[in-house]
Order: structure tokens, then C-alpha cells, then sequence
């Protein structure tokens, strides 16, 4: 085939692909679609990389196939073995590992630049330092969020003129970026990387408290952006779609986030959002009620109306199919039973949606926050399994708590309230939580699953076994 054949051949086949990225993306909009959504993007993406590998001119094949062997190689073996409470740090660092490739395009297309004398169309030069400065502060930044989520590092590292440093670092980067545009000196492209990727960190250093998913989503965003930017550079069409779709859609769940936390973007990033609270307690009155399987077990029975609230901890417990045999039992005594999802529980959007269709708990079990919180005062029994944050009342109450105004699933207004947890561990936040004092909440203290199945065999007993 000729060059000119090749190149048409490749695409033709962007073109596919690209339209195999955006039918995924629509069937990934419903749970019952969202699997198969994910096998066309997949698809996509294989179409998109052989592609790639039939454009006229491409040298160091070797080197190409080797890092794709490698690459999927390993990622294949992390993916399968992966516990599913590891996900949203994997997902974490796969995403600034997009970042980090957007800003090695970057690097490598300015320094060739630079090397060679070249002068390339100015708007091919600020589209490339743009791309590269989001792209790295994505790498730099997700690096750091894998950390805080994997337990590796503090939630929040706040030290005074950190803001002020900030918008320093922010300013001088973008001056560096400026000077590289205008002179392509390799200096200034080393040191602009470098006052990039310290950007990403500082960046996301003081970000804590619960307002993580919006960081997360947000350097999704910009990962699609930079991705998009040196797409253009390379004059690489797939690139430049595949990197809008993920910026587009990483801009909307940035601003559902946002949204779901009642918090601007701006005071997410830039104002240490958050100081102290009640991170020892203080403030809150009463004491913790134990309660025992066989008691809880009894009320639920007995109830008009069940909520369940899942969290965290349900994910860590794997206790999702536990819970929904148990909410089966309740049913199939005339219990009117529903699941209440706060759009951040757990640690990735979306997570405790994933746990139940999992489990093959039915859609229309499964409320939203807005849907469910007007059902509080009428629920008999809320059980609360591995959720904290979620459904801390402080967030109402206490204007120095790092959560203070997220909406929460408003299970403190029902009846009775039981929450399954191992002991007084703190959430994600790192704060004390007002429901486990209440008047009338009750302490399930246990593993999640087993707690779950204790619940399951004490209805058993009160069905006479069956
Ligand atoms: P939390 O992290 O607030 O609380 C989880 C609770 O689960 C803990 O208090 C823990 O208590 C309990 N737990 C842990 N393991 C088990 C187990 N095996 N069995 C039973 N209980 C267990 O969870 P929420 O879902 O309420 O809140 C999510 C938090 O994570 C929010 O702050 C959110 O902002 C943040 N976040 C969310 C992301 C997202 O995209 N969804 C991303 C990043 C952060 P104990 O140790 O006593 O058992």
C-alpha cells in the first residue's frame, strides 16, 4: 500500500473508532447498558492503537511494541487481581498515568522543536505548553490522591501562605510556559515541567475532608484536556476525540461532584475548605448504644418501612450480597424495603451503584439522596452499613467541620436508626459523627458481611427456619 493509502486507512479508522467511543459512552449511561459500553470503548481503543501503528513514517517499532506488550501485560495481570476497594486508587493513578503521557507528547514534541531549530505555527506551540502544564499537574496530582486514598498519606497537609504559594507557583508556571512558546530554550522547558509537576502536588495537598471525588473527577477532566491539546500537536485526530470526550465528561462529573457536596469548584481548590471540626468528638453528647443481631433482626421484621444506607465499609466488607438477602427476607415478609445512595459514599463515583447491581439488587429498589430524604420521618428502621460521612449530621450543624454543608442522607430523622461498623473508626473525613450518639441509633459493631449474615439467619430463626 502506498503512504497516501495507509494514512487514509488509519483515519477511516479514527473515524470508527471515535464513533465506537461515543456509543459506549452512551450505553454506559444506564447500569443495565454500562458493561457492554465498556467492551465498544474497549474495542475502540484496540481500533484506535493498530491504527496508529499503520501511519506512514512511524520509526522505532520495536520500541512501540514493547511498550505496548509491557504495558498491557501488566496492567492485564493488576486489573484482574485488584480488590475492588482498591479501585478508585488504581483508577486514580491509570488517570494520572494519562496525564502523565499527554505531558511526555508535550516534552518530547517541544524539545524536538527546540533541538532542531524548528518554528512551528505559534498556536502548535501554546496548544503544546497548555496540554503539557495540564497534563502534568493531572500526573503530579493524581500521584498524590492515589496516596491520600490508599492510606499512604495524610488526608490534609496545610501549612500557613500555602494559598499564596500556590498562586505563586501557579503564576511563575504559567510565565515559564509563556517563555517556552515564545523561545523554546531547553532551560526554560525543564523548569517549566518541574514548576508543573510541584503544581499537581501543592495543589492537591490541602485537599481533604470529604471533598476528594471532586479532585478526582476534576484531573479526569483534565487529563481528556491535555490529552486533546497534544493530540493536535501530533495532528492526531483519535487523540483530539477520544481527549475532548473524556474532558467533556470529566467537566460534568466534576460539576455533579461539586454539586453533590454543595461546594464551587473554587472553594474545593483554593480555600483550604475545613480546619479542625469535631475531630476528637468534641461537641457531641451521649455515648454509643450497643445492640445485638437478634434485636435488630426483630425490628426490622416488625417494620412498615426499611432504608438501607450503604457506604465505604459495605465495600470493604463485601457484604453487598449478604444485604440484599437480607432486604430480600424483609421483603418477602411485607416490608417495604429501598437502598439510599449518596452520590459520594465510597470512594469512587458511583461505587455503591456498581456493589448492588453486583449483587442484583433491581433498580427501582435504589433511591437518590433528593429522592430519598423526604422518606426519612416515615422509615421504622434505617440501616446504616459501612457509611459514615454520609450521613454525619454535623455537616448541618457545625460551620467548622470539614464537611460542613455537603448534603447527607438525612437518616438521623428516622425512627430508628442501626449502623453496622467494626468499632469507633472515623470515616474518610476523619471526624466524629453525631448520628452514633443519637437518642435513638443503636450500635451494630461487627464486620459488615458478618453482621449481615447474622441479621439473615436470626430472620431465618423468626421464620421458624425457613
Ligand atoms: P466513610 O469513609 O465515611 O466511612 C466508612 C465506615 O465504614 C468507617 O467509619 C468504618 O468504620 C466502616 N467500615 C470499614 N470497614 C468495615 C467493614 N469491614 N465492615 C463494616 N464497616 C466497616 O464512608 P462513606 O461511604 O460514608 O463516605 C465516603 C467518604 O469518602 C466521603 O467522605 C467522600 O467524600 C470520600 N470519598 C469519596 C469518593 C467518591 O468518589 N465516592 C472518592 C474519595 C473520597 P469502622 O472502622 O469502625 O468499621
Amino acid at each position: 500500500m502506498t503512504a497516501a493509502q495507509l494514512q487514509w486507512l488509519a483515519s477511516a479508522s479514527y473515524f470508527i473508532a471515535a464513533t465506537l467511543f461515543l456509543l459506549g459512552l452512551q450505553r454506559m449511561a444506564s447500569p443495565r447498558t454500562a458493561r457492554s459500553g465498556i467492551q465498544w470503548a474497549g474495542a475502540g481503543m484496540v481500533l484506535a492503537t493498530l491504527a496508529t501503528l499503520l501511519l506512514p513514517g512511524l520509526q522505532n517499532l520495536g520500541l512501540i511494541l514493547l511498550a505496548l506488550v509491557l504495558g498491557v501485560a501488566s496492567t492485564w495481570a493488576w486489573g484482574r487481581k485488584v480488590a475492588i476497594t482498591d479501585m478508585p486508587q488504581m483508577v486514580a493513578l491509570f488517570n494520572g498515568m494519562g496525564g502523565g503521557s499527554a505531558a511526555a507528547i508535550g516534552a518530547v514534541e517541544l524539545l524536538r522543536f527546540s533541538l532542531a531549530g524548528a518554528s512551528p505555527p505559534r498556536l502548535t506551540l501554546v496548544l503544546g505548553v497548555v496540554g503539557a502544564l495540564i497534563g502534568a499537574v493531572s500526573l503530579s496530582g493524581s500521584v498524590v490522591a492515589w496516596a491520600k486514598l490508599d492510606g499512604r498519606m495524610d488526608k490534609r497537609y496545610v501549612f500557613p501562605g500555602q494559598q499564596a504559594l500556590n498562586a505563586l507557583l501557579f503564576a511563575g508556571t504559567v510565565v515559564l510556559g509563556a517563555v517556552v512558546a515564545w523561545q523554546l530554550g531547553v532551560p526554560a522547558i525543564i523548569a517549566f515541567f518541574l514548576a508543573a509537576l510541584l503544581l499537581g502536588v501543592l495543589m492537591t495537598l490541602p485537599i481533604g475532608g470529604a471533598d476528594m471525588p471532586v479532585v478526582i473527577s476534576l484531573y479526569n477532566a483534565l487529563t481528556g484536556l491535555a490529552v486533546a491539546f497534544e493530540g493536535y500537536v501530533l495532528g492526531n485526530e483519535a487523540l483530539v476525540v477520544a481527549g475532548m470526550m473524556v474532558g467533556a465528561a470529566g467537566m460534568l462529573l466534576t460539576r455533579l461532584m461539586a454539586r453533590a457536596m454543595n461546594r464551587p469548584l473554587r472553594n474545593v481548590l483554593f480555600s483550604n475548605f475545613g480546619g479542625g471540626g469535631a475531630a476528637a468528638g468534641e461537641g457531641i453528647a451521649g455515648s454509643q448504644k450497643p445492640i445485638e443481631a437478634a434485636d435488630v433482626a426483630a425490628m426490622m421484621a416488625y417494620a412498615d418501612r426499611v432504608v438501607i444506607v450503604p457506604g465505604y465499609g459495605m465495600a470493604v466488607a463485601q457484604a453487598q450480597h449478604k444485604i440484599w438477602e437480607l432486604a430480600q427476607r424483609l421483603i418477602e415478609r411485607g416490608v417495604k424495603v429501598r437502598f439510599a445512595i449518596h452520590p459520594v459514599a465510597g470512594r469512587m463515583p458511583g461505587h455503591m451503584n456498581v456493589l448492588l447491581a453486583e449483587a442484583g439488587v433491581p433498580y427501582d429498589l435504589i433511591a437518590d439522596m433528593d429522592d430519598i430524604n423526604p422518606e426519612f420521618p416515615n422509615t421504622d428502621v434505617s440501616l446504616v452499613i459501612g457509611a459514615n460521612d454520609v450521613v454525619n449530621p454535623v455537616a448541618k450543624t457545625d460551620p467548622s467541620s470539614p464537611i460542613f454543608g455537603m448534603p447527607i442522607l438525612d437518616v438521623a430523622a428516622s425512627r430508628n436508626t442501626v449502623v453496622i461498623k467494626r468499632g469507633k473508626g472515623t470515616g474518610f473525613a476523619g471526624i466524629e459523627n453525631a448520628l452514633f450518639y443519637a437518642d435513638n441509633t443503636r450500635m451494630l459493631y461487627g464486620d459488615g458481611a458478618e453482621m449481615a449474615g447474622a441479621l439473615v439467619s436470626e430472620l431465618k430463626a423468626l421464620d421458624g427456619g425457613h
